[in-house]
């Protein structure tokens, strides 16, 4: 079966993460700095993080902007469920931002109608669905105006960029995070990373990845203890580790090379299936996407042809997922107080997606097979 996704690992991947393996270090040693170096290179940023994922990012990203009890977050109900869980970590209220039904990202103009009604979030998480950035220049304008933070959970697309700028720059925010799970653009396993230009929100985050504790940061002990630390906020064990790291570093050499391949993948679907009356991710419009995944609407179809077509397709071989289950449409956020119909765009559009294989490997012949199938599943489907 083709998979959905899919990590791409060569045999400098694998010589890498072998020579940590006979190195002095396993966990946080000299490939974590280095990593975090290149990610400052690649995106031309001040502070870099690295967490053992994206989650624990999102979560010391939280906490380093100083949410905390009774604090609101507002995020997009599209969107994996880590990009709200985080808030709840910390003790705040979680709410959604409806998407604009075009770009599936969360809308700046519902965003501009609930800032209205007077409720003002902590931190706001923009998340740039599918690997296209969310309209930053007008939220960060929105965020002057009120006075909200912003985090941008770009687990979906390190490598794509947004005006002239890479994508976690963070000229438009407070924090960008990134995910190196396999299905993301470049792996490390399990992995993620915090990026920021603000000095106190580095340092703030370097302290809770371990503990609360930081050698470094450390007011040195009057008597010169060699063994002295102090621990100093409540933090966590979100470290990365040097396997993971080295293989972080060897993947972000190829990391263009696996973007110019998705964005190469995409051109082909729309080729392939532009006449069949679907709504495609636009490429003209996602210029700049990390093309993370390959979205595609079904209009008005219903969940029971939806599922004739994922179980026909995985029958012909072919892999496919949906992104996403609106997050308030999970049994832990309905105990919350949401309900089906509070964010009707997220809903609907959750209804038609349907996510093709999207990963570097894919060959051309694969797409053609990809798509017949498709063709015929769908027929089938909706005669
Ligand atoms: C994958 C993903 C995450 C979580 O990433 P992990 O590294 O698995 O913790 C968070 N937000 C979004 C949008 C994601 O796609």
């Amino acid at each position: 079966v083709i998979p959905y996704a899919r990590q791409t690992i060569s045999d400098e991947d694998i010589e890498a993460v072998k020579l940590v393996l006979n190195s002095d270090f396993l966990t946080q040693g000299p490939a974590v700095p280095r990593f975090e170096n290149e990610i400052k290179a690649y995106c031309n940023v001040d502070y870099v993080v690295a967490t053992n994922s994206a989650t624990s990012a999102l979560h010391i990203a939280c906490l380093g902007l100083g949410v905390g009890l009774g604090d609101l977050v507002w995020t997009s109900p599209n969107s994996f469920v880590a990009s709200a869980n985080c808030a709840l970590y910390c003790g705040a209220d979680v709410d959604f931002v409806d998407i604009d039904s075009s770009t599936m990202n969360l809308c700046v103009k519902n965003l501009a109608a609930k800032l209205k009604q007077g409720k003002i979030p902590k931190v706001l998480i923009a998340v740039h669905f599918a690997g296209s950035s969310c309209d930053m220049r007008s939220i960060k304008m929105l965020s002057n105006q009120y006075g909200f933070k912003i985090i941008e959970d770009a687990s979906h697309s390190i490598g794509g960029s947004y005006l002239d700028n890479k994508i976690g720059s963070c000229k438009f925010s407070d924090v960008t995070i990134f995910s190196f799970h396999p299905v993301k653009i470049i792996t490390t396993g399990e992995g993620g990373a915090l990026l920021t230009n603000n000095q106190e929100i580095a340092d703030r985050a370097t302290l809770y990845r371990s503990h609360g504790i930081n050698r470094a940061l450390t007011s040195y002990d009057e008597n010169n203890k060699p063994w002295f630390y102090e621990q100093t906020e409540l933090g966590y064990n979100y470290r990365m580790t040097d396997i993971h790291a080295a293989l972080g570093l060897s993947q972000l050499k190829r990391i263009d090379e696996f973007i110019d391949k998705r964005r190469k993948i995409a051109s082909l679907y729309e080729d392939e299936i532009s006449s069949l009356g679907l709504k495609l991710p636009e490429l003209n419009k996602s210029i700049g996407s990390a093309y993370h995944l390959y979205v595609i609407q079904i209009p008005d179809i219903t969940e029971e042809q939806k599922l004739f077509i994922v179980e026909g397709l995985k029958d012909l071989g072919v892999g496919t997922n949906v992104h996403y289950i609106p997050i308030h449409l999970h049994p832990y956020y309905k105990a919350l107080g949401f309900n089906n119909g509070d964010f009707p765009n997220a809903e609907k559009y959750y209804c038609e997606a349907l996510s093709l294989p999207m990963y570097p490997a894919l060959t051309r012949k694969d797409i053609e097979f990809i798509c017949s199938s498709l063709k015929v599943i769908l027929k089938q489907a909706l005669n």
